[in-house]
């Protein structure tokens, strides 16, 4: 088994860091707007317009719609860089409702919705978690009727981050009550700019990041929002949350690497157990990326990664916390103190991290859910 990058690959890596050496000062406002928590913001926009006109944002689909047609690893290295100059992580148009419309939509869907995503020009909002229905989605309660020539929406979703900013909320609602509750579940892509009736709400994450509540009363929408077939949509949510659970590493290695530095500009490296943590820190990343590697050549063999990609996103979330917990104790006390402070370490980075991260283990299904995944459908292990 080969584990090197071909030279292609390599090129195409020397070429996409190229980029972003050149645009660094605009990948550094993007990194400071994605990190304010408001989501993606102009700078961000200018970043993913220039990636979109490249073929950047969406290299693996179909030339037709705005791809490059080459292989996810080409994917892989675009995502690792933007992930390391940006902190952008994920898109959730080019990363999850994309890749289903791709595969699910109707030729007039594909035409519609799939060259905007790839030129970089607009973002999805997740609109699956609801009150009573978050790690057991197939609970979720929003009603859609259909009224004939169109469905009719009412209810709420909760902790939809990216829908203040997005164009469309990708939307899981109860067509039906069937024997089954997974059953009866049907996904839409609603306009937000275009459709009257939905309220927005702000709530604020421990990190300071913005997520929302949101509220549909009376939601007319067209029948052509429906993606796949009626009463199917839970299938859908879960072959895009497979999808969604592929991460990178690259915000990994830069902070990995950042911290390395300060500990031997502070004389911390003198501390054996400093070494030690640091080089577990380097073990767990160099697996999480394997395991990356391993779940993009699966894509690339018409495999849908499900338990693997579970692995992936546990290891690169609970990997973080480490090298969180593992910088906060290096920096010492000091390292509890906020930006802005002139007593504060690293910029009050890891003050900051420290809170920001916690969400990394609870979005896009928390740990015990991957575990659950990874003990049942990768070991066989009984649900029950
Ligand atoms: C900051 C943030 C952003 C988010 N963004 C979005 C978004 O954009 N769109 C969206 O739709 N959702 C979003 N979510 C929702 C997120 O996916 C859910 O919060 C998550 O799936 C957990 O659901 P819950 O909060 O209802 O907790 P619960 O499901 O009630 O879980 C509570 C605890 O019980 C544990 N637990 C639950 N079931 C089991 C089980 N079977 N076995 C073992 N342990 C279990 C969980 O691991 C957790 O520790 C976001 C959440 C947060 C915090």
């Amino acid at each position: 088994m080969d584990f090197s990058f071909s030279v292609e690959e390599e090129r195409f890596q020397e070429e996409v860091r190229d980029f972003f050496v050149k645009e660094r000062e605009t990948a550094e406002k993007a990194k400071e707007e994605w990190d304010s928590g408001m989501g993606l913001g102009p700078q961000c926009w200018k970043i993913l317009g220039m990636m979109g006109k490249r073929g950047w944002v969406c290299p693996t689909w179909p030339k037709r719609y705005g791809g490059l047609e080459l292989s996810y690893i080409y994917k892989y290295i675009i995502m690792e860089l933007l992930h390391h100059f940006t902190d952008v992580y994920t898109l959730v148009g080019a990363g999850m409702a994309g890749p289903v419309i791709l595969k699910r939509g109707t030729e007039e869907q594909k035409e519609k919705y799939l060259p905007e995503i790839a030129r970089g020009e607009v973002e999805y909002a997740l609109g699956y978690t609801e009150p009573e229905a978050g790690s057991d989605l197939a609970s979720l309660s929003m009603k859609a009727e259909d009224k004939g020539d169109h469905f009719l929406i009412n209810g709420s979703k909760l902790f939809n981050t990216r829908v203040h900013y997005s164009r469309y909320h990708w939307l899981g609602a109860r067509t039906a009550v069937l024997d089954k509750k997974f059953k009866g579940i049907s996904l839409f892509i609603v306009d937000l700019k275009e459709t009257p009736g939905i309220t927005i709400r702000p709530i604020w994450t421990v990190g300071g990041r913005r997520t929302n509540e949101v509220f549909y009363d009376n939601v007319k929408l067209p029948k052509d929002c429906l993606v796949g077939e009626v009463h199917k949509g839970f299938y859908y949510i879960l072959e895009a949350l497979d999808y969604e659970r592929i991460s990178t590493v690259g915000g990994l290695q830069r902070d990995l690497q950042e911290i390395v530095g300060y500990a031997k500009d502070a004389g911390k490296s003198k501390d054996p157990l400093v070494r030690q943590r640091l080089a577990q820190l380097a073990i767990e990343i160099e697996s999480a990326k394997l395991l990356a590697f391993r779940v993009a050549w699966m894509l690339d063999q018409g495999k849908i990664p499900n338990y693997e990609a579970g692995m992936l996103k546990m290891l690169v979330a609970e990997t973080e916390q480490a090298l969180v917990n593992t910088a906060m104790q290096i920096l010492g006390p000091h390292g509890q103190v906020k930006k802005g402070s002139k007593w504060a370490q690293m910029d009050g980075k890891y003050e900051w991290l420290y809170r920001d991260t916690l969400e990394t283990l609870i979005t896009r299904g928390t740990s015990e859910i991957m575990r659950n995944i990874i003990a049942q459908r990768g070991l066989g292990l009984p649900r029950d």
